[in-house]
């Protein structure tokens, strides 16, 4: 893996490699610090993963990109700091964009259990009714191509396997909310993906290391989400420091607070940077 500064505006396109793009690496408090969000690009595919309620302004300061540049979204689960942005991605395609009205050009990568929650429990309200409503309320499918993983039958974690265009996602539920939830399948909807089959990326998670014996070993690198003091809900540095050092060797900090620069994390690779592109050769 290198790591490359952007020059100018981020390429969706590049020569086949995995490449992986923070718009912001933050916790949901951060003021600093963007949302935790990220770009996939493999060739002429690219999957802009969250899009929280600062991601309209990260995505054009650590990208040079518009709404409009992106085809593909995929939401982890339904905190403001991975969706909060969603309503603005949908009508910005619908009234700013030149992307057909009839035709909804956005593509949305979800599971069959999560659509409905997102649609009605989080962005129904400002999406639903608009000046099209005398044909109707809008739907989900009025405003995204959707595109639904397959499930993979799993008796202790759920999991979904999509192929979309090339990139080979799996998406593993974790055990993020509440904090009581003992196990994965106890917990609401959050997802994780492995990438490609070669990056791990444990969206927002507890500390739990049975995830990380599923896919640790078989990464070439870890984006892990990392709170720097504990946190009943997200894994901390204290915890993150207990696993094996092989591990933490490959293993990059996101979702990280504003005071990250006070903590020394030389047994990790580092945190992971906003806006820098991180290139699997
Ligand atoms: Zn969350």
């Amino acid at each position: 893996m290198k790591i490359e500064e952007r020059k100018g505006n981020l390429q969706l396109k590049n020569n086949g490699a995995l490449e992986i793009v923070f718009i912001g690496t933050g916790t949901a408090f951060s003021k600093v610090l963007y949302n935790n969000n990220l770009i996939i690009i493999k060739g002429n595919t690219h999957i802009l993963v969250d899009f929280g309620f600062n991601a309209p302004v990260s995505l054009n300061q650590n990208t040079g990109l518009t709404p409009m540049d992106i085809e593909a979204f995929l939401p982890t689960h339904s905190h403001a700091d991975h969706i909060g942005g969603v309503e603005y991605l949908a009508l910005f395609n619908r009234y700013v964009g030149t992307r057909t009205f009839n035709k909804p050009q956005l593509k949305l990568i979800t599971t069959k259990e999560y659509q409905k929650i997102f649609w009605n429990n989080s962005i129904k309200g400002g999406l639903e009714w608009n000046e099209a409503n005398n044909e109707g309320k809008m739907k989900l499918n009025d405003y995204f191509d959707v595109h639904l993983a397959e499930s993979i039958p799993s008796r202790y974690r759920t999991k979904y396997k999509f192929n979309f265009e090339g990139i080979e996602l799996e998406f593993f539920g974790t055990n993020h909310i509440p904090d009581t939830a003992k196990t994965q399948k106890k917990a609401f909807i959050s997802y994780g993906l492995f990438i490609d089959n070669k990056v791990m990326f444990t969206g927002d998670t507890k500390f739990d290391k049975s995830l990380l014996d599923i896919y640790a070993d078989n990464s070439e690198l870890i984006f892990h989400d990392c709170s720097l003091e504990g946190n009943p809900v997200h894994a901390s540095l204290d915890e993150l420091r207990t696993l094996p050092v092989e591990w933490k060797k490959k293993m990059y900090l996101m979702h990280y607070g504003d005071e990250w620069a006070k903590y020394k994390i030389n047994d990790f690779a580092g945190f992971a940077r906003e806006g820098v592109r991180y290139i699997f050769d």
